[in-house]
């Protein structure tokens, strides 16, 4: 071993070093920073809050709108006067800002030690090890490789619900996305891999398990040793497993066999996430979203005839370019007609790189936000609606913890994905409870724990 390594590798076992994370975006963000921090615990980092503290600050970035973007650049500057006082604190930036910027970001701000592209994650050790040694910039963001990173170590941020990436990508080029850009083409971790995760996370503990992937019913349309049905059919038999989720599907994916799977499925929680992104035909046609409100109507039926205690919830944009009061209109009202149990509701934001940036008529920023609250009030008072009728049913609820307002309050959650607030007594997060809806809200349910 070269003799710098070995004075590299002595201070590293002579002292304890620490790393904060910081972490935006989706899901799949939250999921591969457990990978980074699983790997970074295996070279003897350990995660603190405080990045005055850190030895080694990464960013897990998201570029989805421009707002996280802001949020990043902001810390970026802070993280300056940190390397000022501390010459040897690593500083990385990971994710999708990463890969879509590149060596840009160490062009304006070369404070930064390293730039780590979406596909790159489980390259994290290698880079951190040789910045130790070497502190010269490393820019590594090529996209379009295959190597997954099913082999590194994972460190979930709960001790009963774990996240599984079941593939990375997306072949679908909505025409406002800039994920396909910045995740690359779809690619499908083998079964196996994901179920002796799964298997693994249950051996350990974990009660729930989610399956994820930026459209996981288009899993296995790569490798075709298995696809997305079978999958779920596979997860649902793991000894041991209590419930099984997954997340996001694309409605013009989302198959039969899958609703079949989850009709007979024991684990598998009756909820689906399904965004719809708007109501009208005309803007969904420009979104390039390949369906219409016709066959998602259709879609809806066939979930709720076979699942009929299924929640679905959703994702809707507003302000698309080219949007008019009328598809406005047609988009409340479609919202009054499907009677989602809840919707995630979103202002277009302009991304550079994808096409409807380019779209003429981009919508005045204060007719977006008037009529963001026009639909946030019909979708509420559906969701309200949805709520009361659950008022004195008995649910049951898997304990996540106590309410970050108040600690004499645990909160929970159906296995139809709603939030269920109740008194504590002796409850630990990832026990099951029996819970009394006696207060329905919009957006939780408080109750009162009952026996048995
Ligand atoms: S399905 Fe569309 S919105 Fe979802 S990640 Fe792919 S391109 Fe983006």
């Amino acid at each position: 071993m070269p003799k710098e390594i070995q004075q590299a590798e002595a201070t590293r076992c002579s002292r304890r070093r620490t790393c904060c994370l910081l972490v935006y975006g989706c899901q799949m963000n939250i999921s591969d920073a457990e990978r980074m921090e699983g790997q970074l615990k295996s070279i003897g980092y350990e995660r603190i809050d405080s990045m005055e503290d850190a030895d080694l600050i990464l960013i897990n970035t998201c570029c989805v709108r421009e707002t996280a973007e802001d949020k990043v650049y902001g810390k970026i500057g802070e993280i300056k006067q940190l390397k000022r006082r501390n010459p040897e604190l690593i500083f990385g930036i990971t994710g999708c800002m990463a890969q879509k910027e590149g060596e840009a970001l160490i062009k304006r701000a070369p404070h930064i030690d390293f730039v780590l592209g979406t596909n790159k994650v489980h390259e994290l050790t290698k880079i951190v090890r040789q910045l130790e040694i070497t502190r010269e910039h490393v820019v590594d963001v090529m996209l379009g490789e295959t190597e997954l990173p099913d082999d590194v170590p994972v460190a979930r941020g709960s001790g009963f619900s774990a996240w599984v990436p079941i593939m990375y990508g997306c072949n679908n080029f909505c025409s406002y996305c800039i994920v396909p850009y910045v995740r690359g083409r779809e690619r499908s971790r083998r079964p196996e891999d994901v179920l002796s995760e799964v298997e693994e996370a249950v051996q350990q503990g974990y009660k729930e398990i989610t399956l994820l992937g930026q459209n996981v019913n288009s899993y296995g349309k790569d490798h075709r040793q298995a696809d997305f049905a079978e999958l779920l059919a596979r997860v649902d038999q793991v000894k041991g497993i209590r419930r099984v989720r997954f997340m996001t599907s694309h409605p013009k994916d989302l198959s039969d066999r899958v609703i079949a799977v989850m009709k007979s499925g024991e684990h598998l929680c009756e909820h689906i996430h399904l965004p719809v992104q708007y109501g009208s035909n005309r803007i969904l046609k420009a979104m390039n979203r390949v369906y219409t409100v016709e066959t998602y109507r259709d879609l809806v039926r066939r979930i709720r005839e076979n699942i009929p205690q299924v929640s679905l919830t959703t994702d809707l944009i507003v302000g698309f370019p080219g949007e008019t009061d009328t598809d406005f209109r047609e988009t409340l009202d479609f919202l009054k007609e499907i009677r989602f149990d809840a919707a995630y509701t979103f202002i277009y934001s302009k991304r550079s790189g994808t096409p409807a940036a380019k779209m003429e008529q981009q919508v005045d920023e204060e007719l977006k936000r008037a009529r963001l609250q026009a639909l946030m009030e019909v979708q509420n008072a559906v969701s309200l609606e949805i709520n009361h009728a659950l008022k004195d049913s008995v649910v049951e609820i898997m304990v996540e913890g106590p309410s970050k307002t108040d600690p004499s309050v645990y909160t929970g959650r159906t296995r139809t994905n709603k939030i269920v607030l109740f008194p504590h007594t002796d409850e630990k997060a990832g026990d099951f409870a029996r819970i009394r809806i006696t207060q329905p809200q919009t957006w939780v349910l408080k109750g009162e724990r009952v026996s048995g």
